[in-house]
């Protein structure tokens, strides 16, 4: 009897588990996903296209292809269904939670039978026992150990350690960055970039510009490219940033990985041989490592422990709308600016922009975490639930009350300064605390440590940062305190 495979727009692997010989595939255009939410049309463009070029790829070898454009998953399936004459439905389990909802009750929907096969696009399949609290370095080590990447002989870390953070701080020293490589849309390519702006008038940013791989081979030779290139400086320049270089030595891999286009493993191993060859210093290809099989894998293995609950945590009772300058980037904060204005024309800001510049403003100031999370969804164009909820919710905001990461991710100026050349050039003074010229960042870090003060004492790892406030006595803790409202009035709007 004829079957079908299910494939979802971020699962187009090349090598895809439902894949076989004979058994139809359907993709299917949602028009109700596309339209949802307003998301960026570069994220738009590039699922589009690369779902369309992936069903040329198949063809090829053979695949009786169904693309088909439906206003809903179940009505395309339907349809195909019809169509094709399939009694089989298989797929692999979503990503993200509601998709595979609607998978492991779709039998019943469209009166056949229908395997969800396990999802094979992260590596971890085992999950550590529940006993203790999953942390992410042992998470990280287990999984270096599962995978074998990076050990010696005697199956220890090479250069006998597992971590090399500390050598990968280093502020950005103005050696010249290489470009990104460009891949010029075709004309399947240019087709769904015009759908894009006619079906998705809710959608924000252009597709102008648009030069994002979207074939596997396009996904390679951005790998490629990325490891010959821009992973010898990775490391030491992870967690740096400037104004003129937003990429830096970042991959700018993650908008292919989450669809598809490439596996993790093969991006590690890619990083490896690369260190093994003397390509690339340990420092940088350990923590390029620790980027996918550490955090990546961490986060959807957190994802999916916190899952439904996940979405509406909010530790620290945070209801402040956000500031229109979210959604235009004019803001007198340097830092701010260059990074929202990124966002919201390139869908990408580099991790440490998101984590210490955007989420770090946010929690200070108090803003609602779904509203930054939504915020999050519609401007990135590697943003999909499993990846953001976690982020975003869990280390970025500290909502989870904890269960991502152990601290709280927050810093005053002194780090932004430290770590990029935004302060140079901004009208406020990183230096201070009160007045009209104090740095936002500043005055709010130290006003979140005054009111939080007995919460975050109690935890071991901020200890040293609320012992500070000793140094405070009461007319300048109250300083800080009426400071903190002037820029809530001024800056937080
Ligand atoms: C607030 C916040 C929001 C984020 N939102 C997203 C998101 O929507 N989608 C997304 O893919 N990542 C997200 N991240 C994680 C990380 O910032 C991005 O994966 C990374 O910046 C993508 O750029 P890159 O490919 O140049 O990464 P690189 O610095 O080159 O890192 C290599 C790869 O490691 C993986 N990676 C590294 N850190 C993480 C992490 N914390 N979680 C998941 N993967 C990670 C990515 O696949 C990335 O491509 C977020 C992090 C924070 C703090």
């Amino acid at each position: 009897m004829p079957e079908s495979v299910w494939i979802l727009g971020d699962q187009l692997l090349h090598d895809h588990p439902g894949l076989a010989p004979g058994r139809h595939v359907v993709l299917i255009e949602s028009l109700q996903r596309l339209q949802q939410r307003a998301y960026h049309k570069r994220k738009l463009g590039l699922i589009l296209a690369a779902m369309r070029h992936y069903a040329v790829a198949l063809r090829a070898q053979g695949y009786e292809v169904d693309l088909r454009s439906a206003p809903d998953f179940v009505t395309g399936l339907r349809a195909h269904l019809a169509a094709s004459g399939s009694t089989r439905l298989v797929c692999m389990a979503a990503a993200e939670y509601d998709t595979r909802q609607l998978q492991l009750s779709l039998a019943p929907m469209l009166d056949t039978a229908v395997e969800v096969l396990p999802n094979d696009q992260f590596l971890v399949t085992r999950y550590p026992p529940r006993r203790a609290p999953v942390r992410m370095e042992p998470f990280y080590r287990m999984l270096r150990r599962q995978t074998g990447l990076l050990l010696d002989a005697n199956g220890e870390p090479e250069g006998r350690r597992w971590n090399f953070d500390a050598d990968n701080r280093q502020r950005y020293d103005g050696r010249p960055v290489p470009a990104l490589p460009t891949f010029v849309p075709d004309a399947l390519t240019r087709s769904a970039l015009d759908d894009v702006e006619a079906l998705c008038p809710q959608a924000i940013g252009s597709t102008d510009g648009f030069a994002l791989p979207v074939t596997r081979a396009q996904a390679l030779a951005a790998l490629d490219n990325f490891i010959t290139h821009r992973l010898p400086d990775f490391g030491p320049f992870e967690d740096a940033m400037h104004s003129h270089e937003p990429v830096l030595f970042h991959s700018m891999l993650s908008p292919l990985i989450n669809i598809g286009l490439l596996r993790p493993l093969e991006m590690c191993q890619a990083a490896v041989h690369a260190f093994y060859n003397g390509q690339a210093p340990l420092a940088s290809v350990e923590g390029f490592v620790r980027q996918i099989i550490g955090w990546r894998e961490y986060i959807y293995y957190r994802y999916w422990d916190m899952m439904p609950g996940l979405r509406d945590v909010n530790a620290w009772n945070h209801q402040r709308p956000l500031p229109a300058f979210f959604w235009n980037g004019a803001t007198d904060m340097h830092c701010l600016q260059h990074a929202i204005t990124r966002a919201l024309r390139d869908g990408y800001t580099h991790h440490i922009e998101r984590l210490m510049l955007i989420c770090n403003f946010a929690l200070l100031a108090g803003l609602q975490p779904q509203a930054v999370n939504d915020w999050f969804t519609t401007c990135y164009i590697d943003a999909y639930e499993w990846v953001m909820l976690p982020n975003v919710l869990g280390m970025g905001l500290h909502a989870d009350g904890g269960v991502t990461a152990t601290k709280p991710y927050i810093a005053s100026a002194n780090y932004i300064q430290r770590m990029s050349n935004y302060c140079s050039t901004c009208r406020f003074n990183p230096k201070d605390r009160v007045g009209v010229d104090a740095c936002p960042f500043n005055t709010l870090y130290w006003n979140f440590l005054i009111v939080h003060e007995a919460r975050l004492r109690a935890n071991p790892r901020l200890g040293p940062a609320v012992l500070g406030l000793r140094r405070f006595d009461p007319t300048q803790r109250a300083a800080i305190q009426a400071h903190a409202r002037f820029v809530y009035e001024h800056f937080v709007q």
